[in-house]
């Protein structure tokens, strides 16, 4: 697939809906499958930080999140078709997880923020296959029960919201082990969807 790099962070050339297209496939394919929001900052903090510039080199997609990467990529004579919003691929994937009965863990935001937040996208797509939600602060025994209701659950889209580069980190080192599954960091979106 095509890429443009941005600071040496490889993003991906691809629309909002091509993401939540890609996101389904994935979930039939091996592997865990890393999808990371790229905006400015990102891209910055990976030039000084290589374990993150190595996730993101590695992930199963980096989308064109924020002006500030649209806007240089112009300035190499390169084009994003779109802006691609974390928290739009998010309520996307809420959509599709819905009407696909497809089990969904959450984990981060502050205590009943992210409990918050299902409930309002409840509101708007329909009830959801929650396997578990965790606020993201947690001590390691909070950490391996975590980790063991997203696999007992089988949780097929985990979205973690530990703030970058930490949600990044913690994906790539807690949840490699797993199989046909897509894990997101999304920031402070539980905190917006919350409301
Ligand atoms: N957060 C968390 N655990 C932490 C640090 C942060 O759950 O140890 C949450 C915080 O409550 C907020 C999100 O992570 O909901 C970070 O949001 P922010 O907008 O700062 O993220 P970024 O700009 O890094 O995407």
């Amino acid at each position: 697939r095509k890429r443009i790099d941005i600071l040496s962070v490889p993003i991906d050339v691809i629309t909002k809906d091509e993401t939540i297209q890609r996101v389904q496939e994935m979930m039939n394919e091996p592997g865990l499958h890393i999808v990371a929001t790229a905006n400015a900052e990102m891209v910055m903090l990976a030039n000084s930080n290589p374990s993150l510039h190595t996730i993101l080199a590695n992930a199963s997609l980096v989308v064109p999140d924020g002006a500030g990467v649209l806007w240089a990529a112009e300035q190499n004579g390169e084009h994003f078709p779109e802006r691609v919003a974390g928290i739009d691929v998010a309520k996307g994937l809420f959509k599709v997880a819905s009407e696909q009965s497809i089990p969904v863990y959450c984990l981060g935001a502050a205590p009943g923020v992210a409990e918050k937040a299902v409930s309002n996208i409840e509101q708007e797509v329909g009830p959801l296959n929650i396997v578990g939600i965790h606020d993201g602060f947690f001590n390691a025994e909070e950490e391996t029960n975590i980790i063991r209701t997203i696999e007992e659950g089988g949780a097929k889209i985990i979205f973690v919201a530990l703030g970058i580069p930490k949600q990044e980190e913690w994906i790539q080192h807690k949840l490699s082990h797993l199989d046909g599954v897509v894990a997101m960091g999304i920031g402070g979106s539980f905190d917006v969807l919350a409301g």
